[in-house]
């Protein structure tokens, strides 16, 4: 696999009023990200996840090191339009995201602004939102949808601007349990067509679903690794008051007991799987 995106020494800082200090919200950080991977990146708040989300598709700038998207630097004004075509962003809040007031026209924003021809708008159109299961909802209006079907809608936006990588900024965050699935399928199908995705969210259980977990704590990379590996980390997670997947707080209560349930245990169906042998 190659890499799509290249963090190199990065930090950034947000500048305040006169006689305060800078916030350092990135410091001094290191990542590359493989082409169709699935990356989750989590950590407390305030610990640095979305500045860093933003630094991905130059919506914020590096104030120190470099960030590459596809080999674009992207503090270079030439190619900004190639970095935000190339990885799209969706964020928490769908309101803030949708513009129109017919959905459609909603997800053509994007590629229209791209300048793409007509035609092929409609052909996008139609193929990103039946991707989120939303084709039904074409000529409706945005404002009438539930939360999570907005979210779905805003990613149809992105989707239809053919990003290869798509940075999810918690976007489950205000939906309820059963948009949250409905959005973390999607993006499980996106990844699956070669999408790749990075995912920053504070729900352990999405987590796991991703191949590799970035934990983020105070501006810099904590923890690195499959999730089997971070979450082997019990002791260092609890440590920065991180919480771990519910699956993995059982297994590791069940060891206090004397129950021997392996380090890769990390989810509720592996903990089923590996209780139930022994019925
Ligand atoms: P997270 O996404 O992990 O909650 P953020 O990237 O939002 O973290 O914030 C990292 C740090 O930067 C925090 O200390 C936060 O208060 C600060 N910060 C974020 N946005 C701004 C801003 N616009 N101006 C000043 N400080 C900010």
């Amino acid at each position: 696999m190659s890499e799509i995106i290249r963090i190199e020494n990065m930090s950034f800082e947000y500048e305040r009023d006169e006689d305060r200090e800078p916030v350092k919200a990135i410091r001094d950080l290191s990542l590359c990200v493989e082409k169709g991977s699935f990356t989750a990146i989590i950590g407390k708040n305030g610990s640095g996840k979305s500045t860093l989300a933003k630094n991905l598709n130059g919506l914020l700038l590096p104030t120190g090191g470099k960030v590459f998207v596809k080999g674009w630097d992207t503090a270079d004004e030439e190619h900004i339009w190639d970095v935000r075509q190339t990885a799209g962003m969706v964020f928490q809040n769908p309101d803030n995201q949708l513009v129109s007031s017919i959905v459609e026209d909603d997800v053509a924003f994007g590629p229209e602004n791209l300048g793409v021809d007509p035609v092929e708008i409609r052909q996008r159109v139609d193929k990103a939102l039946s991707s989120v299961n939303m084709g039904e909802y074409k000529n409706k209006s945005p404002h009438l949808l539930s939360g999570g079907q907005k979210q779905r809608i805003a990613i149809a936006g992105v989707v239809a601007m053919k990003p290869e990588c798509i940075i999810f900024d918690e976007p489950t965050a205000m939906l309820d349990p059963r948009g949250r699935q409905e959005i973390m399928d999607i993006i499980e199908e996106l990844h699956d067509e070669g999408i790749t995705v990075i995912l920053i969210t504070h729900f352990m259980d999405e987590a796991v679903r991703a191949d590799r977990i970035v934990i983020v704590n105070e501006g810099r990379i904590f923890l690195d690794g499959t999730p089997g590996e971070v979450f082997r980390e019990y002791d260092l997670i609890k440590s920065i008051s991180l919480d771990v997947p519910m699956a993995v707080e059982l297994a590791q209560r069940l060891r206090k007991r004397g129950v021997k349930i392996p380090e890769d245990v990390i989810t509720s169906e592996g903990l089923v799987e590996y209780v139930c042998q022994y019925r």
